[in-house]
């Protein structure tokens, strides 16, 4: 069962591409991390030659992170950003946070209750009886600015996959390409499933059009599942939502 897309299509990142080294822009590090059960992908960010690290959407793969952030010398967890909460994106919070205890858990406001609700984090679809730590920041305004591990970024609210869902832009220099950690609300080709309690279609449609089309089409999309892609690739030939 793939609870991010349906469906999906193309091929999922190999986990040992080191994102960065491939695209080469970034004084910022970007490193995906395909968690077991739902192939689900994290992120850790990190600033070239920092200690510490900003962990996006850690699925249930907790120790490939921890295994990670050791490879790179990367001895803590400033945050721990949620796109959303269900389980197959928080999966690794409670591992990582039992190391690093001073992570600060975010997540949109309308999210935050499924970290300490099994039912509303999906997690008993599987039989789970798994809850987590309460948020430390709930997001709630249309756009938060965030800065944690000495990278910022920009959060905005994307209703549609669940009512909560938020996106993070990481904020680059002129000229670097910018990068969006899109969760389950946009893939390549496709979109986030929306027949959940708290999914929306018009609302996921409504998100992707005002928030991710209205970025540059050079916009890297880091997705919940499956491949990277990018705005231009998506306002072109996503046939969900495609434009013109
Ligand atoms: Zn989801």
């Amino acid at each position: 069962m793939d609870w991010g897309s349906f469906p999906l299509r193309g091929m999922f990142f190999d986990e040992n591409e080191n994102l960065s080294e491939l695209k080469g822009v970034f004084m910022v590090k970007i490193k995906c991390i395909v968690s077991d059960i739902c192939e689900e992908n994290g992120y850790v960010v990190w600033k070239d030659g920092a200690k510490e690290c900003v962990l996006i959407d850690p699925g249930f793969s907790a120790g490939r992170f921890l295994d990670f952030m050791a490879s790179e010398d990367l001895t803590n967890v400033a945050a721990i950003f949620c796109t959303h909460g269900h389980a197959d994106h928080i999966g690794g919070i409670n591992a990582l946070r039992e190391r690093f205890p001073e992570a600060k858990i975010v997540i949109g406001k309308k999210d935050a209750d499924k970290l300490t609700d099994s039912k509303k984090n999906l997690a008993r679809h599987f039989g789970i009886n798994i809850v987590f730590p309460p948020a430390d920041l709930k997001l709630s305004e249309a756009q938060t600015e965030l800065e944690f591990a000495g990278v910022k970024f920009t959060a905005f609210q994307t209703p549609g996959h669940s009512a909560g869902h938020v996106v993070y832009l990481l904020k680059v220099d002129e000229g670097q390409i910018p990068v969006v950690f899109a969760g389950d609300l946009i893939f390549y080709g496709s979109v986030g499933r929306t027949d959940f309690f708290d999914g929306n279609p018009k609302a996921l449609v409504e998100s992707i059009q005002n928030v991710i089309f209205s970025l540059s089409d050079e916009t890297e999309l880091f997705t919940g599942h499956g491949p990277a892609t990018t705005v231009g690739v998506e306002r072109r030939t996503n046939p969900y939502v495609r434009e013109g």
